[in-house]
Order: structure tokens, then sequence, then C-alpha cells
């Protein structure tokens, strides 16, 4: 069979299972694509509706009218749906067929499709409350012939246990760095910062086209300074942090950092110092000592879980950086 996934990087094992699903023919109805965001699962979905849909000899072809509808999610027989400007897919009023809401979707899906095959691409089963994700699951439960579901899920923690049971899952995992460097090389950008980006991204693409932009690696510098003061004296203004905040969002800003001051720990743990390209360009702002690194990266993890209850970061980070390092020193 045609690798229709050729142009997608990384995910051999996962590309390996779908392309045998569709070379048997013996698809399931619905697929559950669970792991972390930014790494290509939507891709890979979109391109199994293309398959299904594409009339062309080795589908998909990627040009004709049903490839390119389904990519611009205008194609007849194929649905899609994303989380609106809150993160959340709204379960919809009942009857009203709102679009993009849960109820919508289930309307869509119970119409006949034209070509005799339907899909429908979820961008978020973890995105729906309970009572939405319950809503939906009659139509996975017992799907009309013909009809395929992409369920995409970042964390499979909130998907309710109902819905998994019923889904053919397939667990993904953050791309390897040298994935994440290969496939933005092919993007025009300063060629000497790409090891840099693809190890700060941390496995994920959409981190690593975050970086790419012109300056996001002079902020994430920055933001980190801001950490290092609050560290050394005990107070930061840490105005960077709230700057590259509004700019690429909370959980962008703590992922990235994040990445970085794991590979700084590990650097430490190895080597005995701040050593390889992290430790090259970010230098100084680095953590010689492990109880530090440490204690950053515990507060990081504890500011992003606590991110849904719209906390204020600079000062969550602020508080819980002067209670893990400040405080023991003194
Ligand atoms: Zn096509």
């Amino acid at each position: 069979m045609n690798d229709i996934f050729k142009d997608i990087i990384g995910h051999a094992i996962q590309k390996r299972k779908l392309s045998v699903l569709l070379e048997k023919k013996i698809l399931p109805s619905t697929i559950l694509f669970a792991g972390p965001e930014g790494i290509g699962k939507w891709k890979m979905a979109v391109r199994m509706a293309m398959y299904l849909h594409c009339g062309f000899p080795n589908p998909p072809c990627l040009s004709c009218s049903d490839c390119l509808r389904i990519e611009e999610g205008l194609h007849p027989d194929s649905v899609s749906i994303h989380p609106n400007e809150n993160g959340i897919i709204p379960i919809g009023k009942e009857g009203s067929g709102e679009p993009g809401t849960v109820r919508w979707l289930i309307e869509r899906l119970s119409m006949k499709s034209l070509s005799g095959i339907t899909t429908a691409l979820v961008d978020g089963i973890d995105r729906m409350r309970p009572e939405a994700q319950n809503a939906l699951l009659k139509t996975i439960e017992e799907p009309s012939k013909g009809t395929y579901i992409f369920l995409i899920a970042g964390s499979v923690a909130t998907v309710l246990p109902t819905i998994i049971s019923r889904c053919f899952t397939l667990k993904f995992d953050f791309l390897h760095d040298e994935e994440v460097l290969q496939a933005i090389e092919t993007m025009a950008s300063q060629a000497s910062e790409l090891p840099l980006i693809a190890q700060a991204a941390g496995g994920s693409m959409a981190n690593a086209v975050l970086l790419r932009d012109e300056g996001a690696l002079e902020d994430i510098k920055n933001a980190m300074a801001d950490i290092k003061e609050q560290i050394n004296t005990g107070f930061s203004a840490m105005e960077h942090i709230s700057r590259i905040e509004k700019k690429i969002g909370a959980e962008k800003l703590l992922d990235i950092l994040l990445n970085i001051y794991r590979k700084n720990m590990k650097s430490v743990l190895l080597t005995g110092g701040i050593k390889g390209i992290i430790g090259d360009y970010f230098g100084e702002i680095l953590f010689e000592r492990v109880d530090t690194t440490l204690a950053v990266i515990k507060t990081i993890i504890q500011v992003r879980m606590e991110l849904k209850r719209n906390i204020n970061i600079v000062s969550a980070l602020r508080g819980l950086l002067y209670e893990k390092t400040v405080s023991e020193q003194i």
C-alpha cells in the first residue's frame, strides 16, 4: 500500500497499525488518537479521512476536490469539530443545531451521506464535559454503516471510560528531538538555531513552530532570567514572563520552560555541569545545583496543573519559587 503518512514525521508504529487496518479493510468505526498536543495526531486523522473519501488510485492524492475540502473542513460528508474560544466543545442546546456543538455533530452523523462514507474528526474529546461525551456515546456505540469517527485527545484522563471502551485506541508519544529537527529543517529559519529549537520544543511540533518565530528564543531566555532573579533576590517583577504569557499563552510558556529545565537537570546529573546545546545558549541563567533546578521544575509543574483555575501565573510562580527555594536557604 501507498504510504499515506509519508510526509508526516515520526510515529512509525502508529502509522503501521493504521495502514494495516486500512489495507485489510478492518478499520474500526471509532479510533481514539491519544497523546500529547502538537505532535501530529490531528494531521494523521485528517489523512485517514482523506484516504476514505479520495476517489483516486493510491489514495489520498492530496490534491483532488475531496482531499482539499477535507483539509479545509468543508467536505459535505466529513465533519470536523474544534474547541471554542474557552477551550471546550460545548454540548449545545437540544434541537438548536448550533454548529460546533456536540448535538450538531450527532445530528450531522445521523444524516445520510452522499458518497456512502461519512467521517467525523473530533479535535478534543477530552475538551467535552462528561454530559457532552455521554451524549456522543450512543453515536459511537451504534455507528451508521460507512461512518468513521476519529477522536483526538491530549489526555485520556478526562475521557469517559465508556467512550474509551468503545474505541480502538492509538497511543502517541512526544516526537524525538531529531524528528522535530528533521521537521523544522524544511521550514525557513536561521539554520544555526534549529538544533536548539528542537531541544527546547521537547518533542512538540507546536512548540517548535512557536520557537521558530523571530525573537522567541530571546523571549524564553528573558523569562528564565526573571526566574533566576526571583530565586537569587527573592523578588522579581517578572515583566518578561507577563509579556510572553500574553504572546504565546501560559501553557506553552510553562511547557517550554519545563523542557529546558529538565534538560538542564539532566546535564547537571550526567555531566556535573551545564553542557550541551541548551547550556551553550542559556548558559548562566540555568542552574548548577540539582536541588534548585528540581525546585524550579516542581514549581512549573504545579503552576501548570493549576492553570485551569485561572490563576495569575506571575504570582503563582513567585509564591511557589519563594517557598521552595529562598525559604530553604534561610
Ligand atoms: Zn484525493
